[in-house]
């Protein structure tokens, strides 16, 4: 059988003009654009695509082109020769191309442009011709130079711009316009002695054929490049999906006051007002927008400079987005006031300005309530929840630089300024706020690390501004007063400086920058997140429920809408101070007297904390869980009791005096007791020890206590008119007997306590399902419970043999070298411990059809996984309360994929 690859007839390039079908995943986002924007009869000029399929052929040849690949791209270039009746390689009359990367999915400045292609010794003066302007043929070939060098010959861009920052000194305004013919040629001639010397002899290609097959492999190459596949890890885009080249006939920005280039959305894609937002610059390409280099305009101000250009613009701009039905971010050329459109794509926006434009739309009629739901990405939704800084006017706070504000939302941080500082640094689990003088694509990692960006340069569409706004971190740009000095390692303002690893406040929504730690404040969400989160809940099967541990987090989860608490891990209210102290009396309490004397103690402070979630939670339910306390994170810890017990001694053998002496001497007397209970109770491995269940099996006065805190509290709240529903959750059960023990231990008590206040209360008792055994043995764990809830974080530690606490220095090696596709303690790994979840549920319900089912492990608020729990017929995830709307929203769209018949791989 003849494969794809083998066919000499395959299609590998359509002309712009042949293809109206929107195949992205062919063409990619960009060919698919151009193509439908030359279909409308918009102006686009004229080329041709390579496709996506030709990409994956050519990894899969090796880096070799497919068959016929190339053939076909040279008799397209000969209908773009037809079309604009220039001549690629002509002396007289050059063609010039574009050559540019296209994924099906949009990965802003992840891969490689390269324009002016076709530019030679010969066709330079062919350009001169054709244009009358020399300067202007000059300028072109110097770009063209140092981005061909700098992207297909591998020269770093450093080596360039220092050649062209020395130049540009010695002329008046410090500008590239300024540059004379003189100096351009000088330029081009040290242009091509820097890439002689780095590629060991290799001359700069001459034939513009070979340029063009050099610079077609170059954007194939840098599909796998780092940045690309960084940015397809953390946006979770297959690396197969291959991107796509298109090559197209040049019009130039760069020929006089006439002409300019620019980027616009057609939404404000900060806030999502509808208002045509961009910028650009007269005489200039397109790189000299994004670059930063030079600061361009706001758009409107077009409209004075070349106003039939404009009017034009916005008409077209209006079209396009109205043809998509989405917020369009559409790049434009202007050549002697001729326009020319070279992209459009769906805008990436802000998490606020996504809501805004899909509710917007709604109101508009251009789409409808189930489309906007699932136009807002879950993490989108996220960034709405970030703070922002709380400057108190009186505090005398003081801004130490302002800049763009270029992606809201408040971050602190320790300064760096190397990308890779950043990924180091980040990795032990410290903050930092990556700051640059601009950023380029080559610091994608480091931003990925970082909290927020800060640059010196560069406008509010430069790199560093889209790239942030597309991963939802705040960022400032264009904070020119910073004097950023890499060799120090150090920034200044006004004389204040600031070095590598002092803290930072950066507000991404105001453009301020603060020199420490400023308090941040939750924002406030307005009445499109409230009209949106409305239609989400309008679809979805899943409830939502909320993880809490006080009264506090209780009624930030119901301000957000939670449909109770799924999981109230009652040892988390004995973290701190006197709770602290009574908890560690229990645990080393020695026999039931003691314990007991102690257990009086946890049993006020429970109370107290379980009637105010009660009280908050009124008419939902709360899932109380019994104590469940991996021992050692409440024990204090062996070797530093040992070390302090020497201490002791030594300061024994030093004391002086006599009261002195006793003193020690008692304190070394409980030290010794305590350091004898510890060694008692030390486990080698506390995680798989005596926690959970097996805890309250041995000492069922702990769960006596606890059950009698519940409905103490439940009667209590009961009694002033609030609706109770305590659900009572057996942690850490792994054979049905351990539950059925447990579950008539609870039903006593309780009927003891209602006996006691003549109440009665309605209650249920459950368990967790976070063991391997448990998933295997649900149906008979099923006979006891009313509800189960799988703990995931515990049932991922089992189920792969892997460490809670330790593992996370090692598996981001796992996630890297694709051993592993996520971390699987954040995205459930659907595969195996999926597996054990489908069990669970098919075998619970087996036995017990209406058994009540959620999820209350870390994968409860992350959206891959909610889809999970949706197709698995989960009745509720539980997450932490400020993921409750993310859980919503991802709980809608799995549902919407749902009826819409898409298939979610469950194996
Ligand atoms: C779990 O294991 O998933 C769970 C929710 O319990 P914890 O994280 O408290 O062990
Ligand atoms: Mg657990």
């Amino acid at each position: 059988m003849t494969t794809m690859y083998q066919d000499r007839h395959h299609r590998w390039v359509y002309l712009f003009a042949e293809r109206s079908d929107g195949a992205k995943g062919l063409l990619g986002g960009k060919g698919a654009g151009l193509a439908d924007m030359t279909h409308a009869g918009l102006p686009v000029p004229p080329g041709f695509v390579i496709t996506t399929e030709a990409c994956n052929a050519y990894y899969a040849y090796d880096r070799q082109f497919p068959e016929g690949m190339w053939t076909q791209a040279r008799e397209a270039l000969d209908n773009i020769e037809a079309r604009v009746g220039k001549r690629f390689g002509d002396k007289e009359n050059p063609l010039l191309v574009s050559v540019r990367s296209g994924a099906s999915v949009s990965m802003p400045g992840m891969m490689d442009t390269i324009l002016n292609l076709g530019l030679n010794e010969y066709t330079v003066k062919g350009l001169t011709a054709q244009t009358g302007d020399l300067r202007f043929a000059l300028d072109a070939y110097r770009r063209f130079i140092s981005m061909f060098g700098q992207i297909v010959m591998d020269v770093a861009h450093e080596k360039f711009e220092r050649v062209l920052e020395r130049y540009k000194a010695q002329t008046a305004g410090n500008r590239d316009t300024d540059l004379t013919p003189e100096r351009l040629c000088e330029i081009v001639a040290d242009y091509r002695r820097i890439i002689f010397a780095e590629q060991h002899g290799h001359l700069f290609p001459e034939d513009p054929y070979e340029q063009l097959r050099m610079a077609i492999a170059a954007v194939f190459d840098s599909w796998m490049g780092r940045r690309a596949v960084d940015y397809r890890r953390v946006n979770r885009i297959p690396d197969d999906l291959g991107t796509a080249v298109t090559v197209q006939a040049m019009v130039f920005g760069n020929m006089g006051e006439t002409s300019g280039t620019g980027v616009a959305f057609t939404r404000h894609p900060s806030t999502g007002e509808k208002t045509l937002y961009g910028e650009y610059l007269l005489n200039a390409q397109g790189e000299d927008v994004v670059a930063g280099t030079r600061t361009p305009h706001p758009i409107s101000q077009l409209l004075n400079e070349l106003p039939t250009a404009y009017k034009q613009f916005m008409t077209i701009t209006q079209q396009l987005e109205y043809y998509y039905r989405d917020m369009q971010d559409i790049e434009f050329t202007i050549e002697h006031s001729n326009l020319y459109l070279l992209q459009t794509r769906s805008g990436q926006r802000t998490g606020a300005a996504s809501v805004r434009i899909a509710v917007d739309m709604v109101h508009e009629g251009l789409i409808d309530e189930t489309t906007a739901v699932q136009r807002v990405t879950p993490e989108q939704l996220n960034q709405l929840l970030h703070p922002t800084v709380d400057v108190d006017p009186q505090a005398g706070i003081v801004v130490l630089a302002t800049g763009i504000p270029a992606s809201p939302g408040a971050a602190q941080g320790q300064v760096v300024f190397s990308p890779d500082d950043a990924e180091e640094i980040a990795r032990d689990g410290k903050k930092v706020i990556l700051v640059r003088q601009e950023t380029s694509p080559d610091d994608f990692h480091g931003m990925v690390a970082a909290q927020a960006v800060l640059t010196g340069r560069g406008g509010a569409t430069s790199h560093a501004a889209v790239v942030a706004r597309g991963m939802g971190k705040p960022c400032v740009t264009g904070a020119t007063m910073l004097e950023i000095d890499y060799s120090q390692q150090q920034f200044s303002v006004n004389g204040t400086i600031v070095p590598k690893g002092e803290w930072i406040t950066l507000d991404g929504s105001t453009g301020r920058v603060f020199v420490g730690q400023i308090t941040l404040v939750q924002p406030s969400l307005g009445a499109d997140f409230y009209k949106l989160m409305g239609w989400a809940d309008e679809h979805r099967c899943l409830r939502v429920r909320a993880n809490v541990d006080t009264p506090h987090d209780a009624q930030v989860a119901r301000d957000f809408k939670a449909e109770g608490v799924g999981l109230c891990r009652t040892e988390h209210m004995f973290f701190e101070g006197e709770r602290l102290a009574a908890m560690r009396e229990m645990i080393l309490a020695d026999g039931v007297g003691a314990r007991e004397k102690a257990l009086e103690k946890l049993l006020a402070h429970q109370c107290q904390d379980f009637s105010g979630i009660f009280q908050v939670m009124s008419g939902l339910p709360v899932t109380i869980r019994l104590l469940d306390p991996p021992l050692h994170e409440f024990l204090p810890n062996l070797q530093e009791l040992l070390t302090e017990l020497s201490d002791l001694k030594s300061a024994l053998r030093r004391a002086r005096n006599g009261r002195r002496e006793e003193q020690l001497l008692e304190e070394i007397y409980e030290k010794r007791a305590l350091l004898r209970q510890v060694e008692r109770l030390h486990e080698a491995n506390p995680m798989l020890g005596h926690r959970g269940c097996r805890l309250g099996l041995l000492y069922p006065e702990v769960t006596r206590m606890q059950v009698r805190a519940i409905f103490e509290a439940a009667c209590k709240v009961q009694g002033e008119g609030a609706t109770v529903r305590p659900e009572i959750m057996v942690p850490l059960v792994s054979i049905a007997d351990e539950l059925r023990h447990q579950a008539a231990l609870i039903d006593e008590v309780a009927r003891q306590v209602m006996d006691e206040q003549g109440t009665t209360i309605t209650y249920s008792v459950g368990t967790m399902i976070e063991l391997p055994r448990a998933a295997l043995c649900a149906g008979k764990i099923a006979a006891h419970a009313d509800f189960f809830s799988f703990g995931t974080n515990d049932l991922t530690q089992t189920t792969f043999g892997l460490s809670r606490d330790d593992s996370g220095r090692f598996l981001s090696h796992y996630v890297e070298n694709k051993i592993l596709p996520d971390d699987p303690f954040q995205v459930l790994d659907q595969e195996c411990v999926g597996e054990l979840v489908q069990i669970g549920v098919e075998r619970g319900r087996r036995v017990k059809p209406d058994l009540k089912i959620g999820i209350c492990g870390e994968h409860a608020g992350e959206p891959c996984s909610i889809a999970f729990c949706h197709k698995a017929g989960l009745d509720y995830v539980s997450c932490s309360p400020f993921r409750v709307p993310v859980a919503r929203l991802a709980a809608a769209q799995a549902a919407i994929l749902d009826t819409a018949g898409s298939s979610l791989d469950l194996t």
